[in-house]
């Protein structure tokens, strides 16, 4: 289970890290998804300030080289007498740069051109600031010089003379789409647009966009699209204030646009160039990376729910076996106790006999059948309990042979009818492998209302405990335990560790003697504990209890030690001494290393073996089969095993073939019924039986004469009993021994 749990705790760190882990790919694939996506933008603006540029920079030198063209016109157009005549001759001049006109204006404003047109251009503002002495490039205007009325661009200069006083205004006309044409720059590989706008918002040049017409307002352009509106708004109100917009990067909805004053003629007019590219550019260029990105997410984020889900799947699995484990006893594949708690627990009609019910010495199936049998047998009784339990009942194997009952019946004696009928069914069982001894015990507890199950079933278990070796009852219940008894057996459980460090208690002596009853052949080691006030508590009162809970095995051993010490002091005073019999319990015997414990305290005292015996009872036999083979180790050191309370088990004469003992002692209960005819018989029987199978006989609880004097007829070797002494302390037995 720990291993298991160990397994688990590591699953589940290796799961979290998993999870963790992909968290932390997650969160940074995101991050730099995002990153990368400010570095396109800022990538993104650079170009887009970048291309605004250069179209500044080609507005500017387009303008300026027209300029300079313009200025070495004007200086040759100012050496001629006649400028009105002298600039019909400049045709070709107007051919060679692709001009539509060439045009002098007198200072009235009359103007005469190349193609021979004239024309009263003296409301022209680019006549007036001519005339002002500033160079200028006008708007987008309406030809006047022409029939057609196309759009023209016109760039003019004052023609001074030498004094500096303004003598006309040379004009170059443009076809302003001509203009515009030399001016064209894809950018943005096609998908971007720029215009330049006049002071009074006129599209001057427009580039990459055939939507804009030249000489519209750029408000125009910008209100087409509502949610630029706000910019425009920003855009006008900064311009009309002759802020500076130098480099104002507008990101609208869909586009991005980038605004820049592009100073031309020395500085006399400004332009605004907008430079224009739409959102989706960006997008585009970055939709591949981030459809990668994006793959990468859902792969991430895949692989994390096929985590998760395979994390959950495997817990759930666990978790259910874990709970199959914890709830389960593996042989039955039944309801183990934690189950047996939790649903008795949880049943709405608790009122009902919580049983502990014990099958007694079921350790003889496994030694007369096998363990395999054992197993079955288990299943068998699982099965038989299973029939018996209704609904709204529970039963439960709590540990090897003991098995929990919750069951609803109306009175006591219809729950122990029914009960009586499951011992039936397992004894028949019992029968059919022919193993015996297997009988049951029930202890019963009528649970209270709001009583844990728990607490409930310790004192079903308690009563179990007190039912005795009386096989015509073979149930207690409860309310029927002494309970002052049971506060007894408290504190003689709690006091004997104590009591055996303090030396509480003393080993005394009930001496056996021949049948004539004429000498000591020998004695019994018998426990007496004196309690802290000198008050005796004689051993029927704790060698039961001590043996249930096991603390008889260091008992046993300190009297076997205590009377070994005593023989060797006893020789060494110089007392002829003689056997003195320890009893061994049942549950001392099923220690492994007790030969060897006993063998080498026999070696620590150098006392010899014949000096010391061991009693077991019948009883003892009928567990183990090992324990056969104990005595026989025992027997093989020189040691004597008696068969103590013979007479009182089911399977004494089974014992007496076993041929593992030398002595049998004839138990008190069989001495009693002498003077009856049956007891008598039987009574010669064994004695028969036994001197027939070699074995010495010891009477035990003799109280009289009358028992003394059959027992001397049918030649029983000692005689242990009342009628010759009691059980005594050492110190007085050491004067019934001669030196
Ligand atoms: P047991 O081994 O059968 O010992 C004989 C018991 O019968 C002793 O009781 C003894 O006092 C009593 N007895 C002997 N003769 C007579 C008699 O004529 N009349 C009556 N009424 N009783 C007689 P005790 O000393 O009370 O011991 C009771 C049992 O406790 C013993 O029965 C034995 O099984 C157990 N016991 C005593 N000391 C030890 C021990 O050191 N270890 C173990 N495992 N059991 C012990
Ligand atoms: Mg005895
Ligand atoms: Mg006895």
């Amino acid at each position: 289970m720990k291993e298991r749990v160990g397994k688990e705790a590591k699953f589940l760190i290796t799961a979290l890290i998993t999870v963790l882990v992909a968290g932390l790919v997650l969160v940074t694939i995101l991050f730099c998804t995002k990153k990368l996506e400010k570095e396109m933008r800022s990538q993104l603006e650079q170009n887009l300030m970048d291309v605004a540029n250069q179209n500044v920079i080609a507005l500017q030198n387009h303008i300026h080289s027209n300029e300079l063209l313009l200025e070495g016109l004007t200086s040759e157009l100012m050496e001629d007498e006649d400028q009105t005549q002298s600039v019909m001759q400049y045709q070709n001049f107007v051919e060679k740069y692709g001009l539509k006109r060439l045009g002098y204006c007198r200072p009235d404003g009359m103007t005469v051109s190349t193609d021979g047109a004239e024309a009263d251009l003296s409301q022209r503002e680019f006549f007036k600031r001519g005339m002002e002495g500033k160079y200028t490039i006008s708007g987008v205007l309406q030809d006047k010089m022409s029939e057609e009325h196309g759009n023209v661009t016109v760039m003019s200069m004052p023609m001074k003379d030498d004094s500096g006083d303004v003598q006309g205004v040379v004009c170059m006309t443009y076809d302003s789409d001509d203009f515009n044409e030399a001016l064209q720059m894809q950018s943005f590989e096609g998908q971007g647009y720029s215009f330049a706008v006049n002071e009074d918002g006129e599209i001057m040049v427009s580039m990459g966009n055939e939507e804009l017409e030249l000489a519209q307002n750029f408000s125009e352009i910008l209100e087409k699209r509502p949610e630029n509106r706000d910019i425009l708004q920003t855009l006008q109100e900064k311009i009309k204030n002759e802020e500076n917009i130098s480099g104002t990067m507008f990101l609208a909805k869909e586009e991005c646009f980038y605004a820049t004053p592009v100073p031309l003629m020395d500085g006399e007019v400004t332009w605004y160039m907008f430079t224009v590219v739409p959102k989706d550019y960006f997008n585009q260029r970055f939709a591949t990376i981030r459809k990668e990105l994006y793959r990468m997410d859902s792969l991430v984020i895949l692989f994390i729910m096929v985590g998760v889900l395979f994390v959950v799947r495997i817990f759930g699995k666990q978790h259910k076996e874990t709970m199959r484990l914890a709830y389960t006893d593996p042989l039955t594949g039944g309801a183990n106790y934690a189950q047996f708690c939790l649903v008795v627990d949880g049943m709405r009609n608790r009122q009902g006999y919580l049983i502990s019910m014990d099958v007694q010495n079921f350790s003889n199936i496994n030694i007369a059948a096998g363990r395999a049998a054992g197993d079955s047998m288990i299943m068998s009784i699982w099965e038989v309990l299973k029939d018996a339990i209704g609904t709204n009942e529970m039963a439960a194997r709590v540990r090897e042979d003991q098995f929990a009952l919750f069951m609803v019946e109306s009175d006591e004696q219809k729950l122990l009818e029914r009960t009586e009928a499951i011992s039936d069914k397992i004894h028949a069982l019992a029968k059919q492998i022919q193993v015996p001894g297997v009988y049951l015990h029930y202890g019963i507890y009528a649970l209270r209302e709001n009583e844990s199950v728990e607490d409930g079933y310790v004192k079903a278990k308690t009563a179990c405990d007190f039912v005795n070796g009386d096989r015509a009852k073979h149930y207690v219940f409860f309310r029927e335990i002494n309970h002052d008894e049971l506060l007894e057996e408290q504190k003689l459980e709690e006091g004997f560790d104590e009591a055996l460090a303090e030396r509480e208690f003393e080993v005394w002596y009930q001496p056996k003697y021949s049948a004539n009853g004429e000498q000591i052949v020998g004695s019994e080691a018998l426990v007496r504990w004196r309690d802290k006030d000198g008050n005796l508590i004689s051993p029927g009162r704790f060698i039961p209890l001590f043996e249930k809970n096991g603390m008889i095995a260091r008992l046993d051993e300190y009297m076997f030690r205590s009377v070994c010490r005593q023989q060797v002091a006893w020789l060494r005073q110089g007392y002829q001494i003689m056997p003195v019999s320890v009893n061994l319990s049942r549950a001392s015997l099923y220690y492994s290393d007790l030969v060897e414990k006993y063998e080498n305290i026999l070696k620590e005292y150098q006392l010899d073996a014949r000096y010391i015996q061991i009693e077991v009872t019948e009883s003892a036999m009928e567990g183990k089969a090992d324990i056969l083979k104990v005595l026989g180790r025992f027997r093989e050191m020189g040691v004597h095993i008696l068969m103590d309370d013979f007479g009182t088990g089911y399977s004494s004469l089974a014992i007496l073939s076993m041929r593992c003992f030398d002595t049998l002692k004839l138990d008190k209960s069989l001495i009693d019924h002498i003077g009856e005819e049956n007891g008598e018989t039987l009574l010669y029987h064994v004695i028969c039986m036994g001197q027939q199978l070699g074995l010495h006989i010891t009477a035990e609880g003799v109280e009289n004469t009358m028992q003394l004097k059959y027992l001397q007829k049918l030649n029983c070797d000692d005689i242990q009993g009342f009628l010759f002494a009691r059980p005594m302390p050492a110190s007085q037995f050491e004067t019934l021994m001669s030196t």
